[in-house]
């Protein structure tokens, strides 16, 4: 076997950082959840048992496609299946799996978080909720590959949150998203019935974010002559 530190070395880095961020932030609370990047065809992935919050690098295994273990001498997670077949169906960068506590209740209530808020679009509108099956099973990986159809982001009934991303700081702003979402959801419900943005208003946000490039900073045009 290759030396265990040289294969992903930075993603294992990365992964381990991203779990610290997401523990701080309240989303992984023990050793619930998992954390995954891809390079190629190898993935960095946390190790089961893991307390995510205080992951170091070592508790990262690096495994094929497959799920062969290629590096690192802890077992991957026990939804590492789920995790390949979100690479393999969509091909993704990164997924962040957590039992964060507002994803996790409304996943004990609804069928669909609707698209309450413009945000919401970046996952791509409003987030399906993944028919419930026992962690670590083939049931499981299949309900929420179907959730997750033209979306970055699935409920899991009973159970938690998953998001996906082309690169890890983006599943994991997702999943920060994701959250505020469902907190904000949760917010809304106490107090009435939450409006829900139709089709033409959902087409309008997405045609203005291409429009503005939303979410990235922009420098201020410089003062044209004759308009001082
Ligand atoms: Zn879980």
């Amino acid at each position: 076997m290759t030396d265990s530190s040289s294969v992903l070395g930075q993603e294992r880095t990365a992964v381990a950082a991203a779990c610290r961020r997401l523990g701080a932030e309240g989303l992984l609370i023990g050793t619930a959840g998992n954390v995954s990047a891809r390079v190629g065809d190898r993935v960095a992935i946390t190790a089961t048992g893991a307390v995510l919050a205080e992951l170091t690098d070592d508790q990262v295994t690096v495994v094929d496609l497959d799920g062969n273990v290629v590096a690192g001498a802890l077992e991957p997670t026990s939804e590492l299946d789920l995790h390949l077949g979100v690479y393999r169906r969509y091909g993704t960068g990164a997924v962040v799996h957590t039992h964060a506590p507002m994803a996790t209740a409304l996943s004990c209530v609804l069928d669909e978080l609707p698209c309450i808020h413009y945000q919401l679009l970046a996952l791509g509108g409003s987030v399906r909720v993944a028919p419930y099956a026992t962690f670590g099973t083939p049931e499981l990986a299949e309900s929420v590959l179907t959730a997750l159809e033209g979306r970055g982001a699935a409920l899991m009934a009973s159970h938690g949150a998953l998001t996906h991303a082309p690169t890890l700081d983006k599943a994991v702003e997702h999943a920060l998203l994701l959250e505020w979402a469902c907190g904000v959801y949760r917010h809304a419900a106490a107090l009435g019935t939450p409006r829900v943005l139709d089709e033409h208003q959902q087409l309008a946000v997405i045609e203005a974010a291409i429009a503005r490039n939303y979410g990235t900073t922009h420098p201020v045009p410089p003062v044209q002559e004759g308009n001082r």
